[in-house]
């Protein structure tokens, strides 16, 4: 047997992923609203690279302390403005000239992985800040959200974000929403939303 398999289908964070990496490029500016341990900030820092900029908000010390030492570790400090609030108050944080023109927003819900399950993202919270990035979005930027529906508070907060995400209208946002098909109510899901360009 072997102990990793290549060929698995992508994870709902793998498909965040996958959509963010083929449309960031180097000078993109971006957000993470969700910093946690850094990787999702690290990962678009390593995409928008030293002439782009990332806003990473974590609500958590310890997160935006382990986001900027992982950062550091790897060079990718450069970019990153790292913000310890809520990322519903985005509008306070970023500069004005960001408002419609950010390449992605991406949301990792739920909480951190090894720390206190009490400080987890909220649906009231969570809502605010998904309609403020979708407003600072550029035209074909995009917004990816992975939500927890498997986690004790995620079921309702993914739902009221799959709820919110199927009511844009359709010509001007794409919206997909990918998931286990065999794990509903179990696994992490993901939505991506894609603001249309303007023709
Ligand atoms: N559930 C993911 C990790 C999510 S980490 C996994 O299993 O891998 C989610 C992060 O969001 C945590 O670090 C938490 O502190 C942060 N967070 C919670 N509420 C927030 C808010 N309102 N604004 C910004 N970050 C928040």
């Amino acid at each position: 047997m072997p102990t990793s398999d290549a060929h698995a289908l992508p994870t709902s964070v793998d498909f965040a992923h996958d959509l963010v990496r083929a449309r960031v490029q180097p000078g993109d500016w971006v957000i993470d609203a969700t910093a946690g341990n850094g990787h999702d900030t690290l990962f678009l820092a390593q995409l928008v690279t030293a002439t782009g900029r990332v806003f990473a908000f974590d609500v958590q010390p310890e997160a935006i302390a382990s986001t900027h030492v992982r950062l550091r570790e790897e060079g990718s400090l450069e970019p990153c403005t790292l913000i310890h609030d809520s990322h519903h108050r985005l509008a306070d944080h970023l500069p004005t000239e960001a408002c419609g023109h950010l390449a992605a927003v991406m949301f990792n819900l739920g909480w951190l992985p090894g720390h206190d399950k009490t400080c987890i993202t909220r649906t009231e919270t969570t809502l605010s800040a998904v309609e403020s990035a979708l407003e600072w979005l550029r035209p074909g930027g995009l917004l990816t959200i992975v939500v927890y529906p498997g986690h004790s508070g995620g079921d309702t907060e993914a739902q009221a974000v799959i709820d919110w995400a199927s009511l844009l209208a359709s010509n001007t946002h794409e919206v997909r929403h990918l998931r286990p098909a065999n794990r509903i109510g179990k696994s992490p899901e993901c939505l991506a939303i894609r603001k249309r360009p303007t023709l």
